[in-house]
């Protein structure tokens, strides 16, 4: 096999990790409920696993739905969910692969001055009290 065969796309790979996660995916919505970064987000009153389901679907190319797309927005690669998945998906990565996939297709937003904003909000919250949210977000 020469050099130039065993080049491999970052897409291809994206999508080999694709696969490999939706088959392994019980959809137990463990990860989910690990999440950290969850509480702080516009996902925090959403269903686990339809979250689960709606992130695979975007890294899958679709739209996934609304706490989908704000729980990837939100993720900070804590790795809670690496500890609390079951089935050795990875769930950190197929967040990461997920927004990657989501701001191709248009289903996310690139990232921009105001996903920046966005995320200041989420770690805002994190050291603030509910009074001092509702008077400073
Ligand atoms: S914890 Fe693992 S198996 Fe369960 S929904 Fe998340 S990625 Fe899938």
């Amino acid at each position: 096999m020469g050099a130039r065969e065993r080049v491999v796309s970052l897409a291809a790979l994206r999508e080999g990790e694709a696969a490999r996660m939706d088959a392994a995916c019980i959809r137990c919505g463990a990860c989910f409920a690990a999440c950290p970064m969850v509480p702080f987000s516009a996902a925090k009153d959403a269903d686990p696993v339809g979250a689960v389901v709606g992130v695979l679907d975007l890294l899958a190319g679709g739209a996934g739905d609304e706490a989908s797309r704000a729980w990837t927005a939100a993720c900070t690669r804590t790795g809670s969910c690496n500890e609390a998945c079951p089935a050795g998906v990875d769930p950190r990565l197929m967040l990461r692969l997920a927004k990657w996939r989501g701001s191709e297709t248009g289903a996310l937003p690139k990232r921009d001055a105001r996903d920046a904003m966005a995320r200041a909000k989420v770690f805002a919250r994190l050291g603030m009290s509910e009074e001092e949210q509702a008077r400073w977000l």
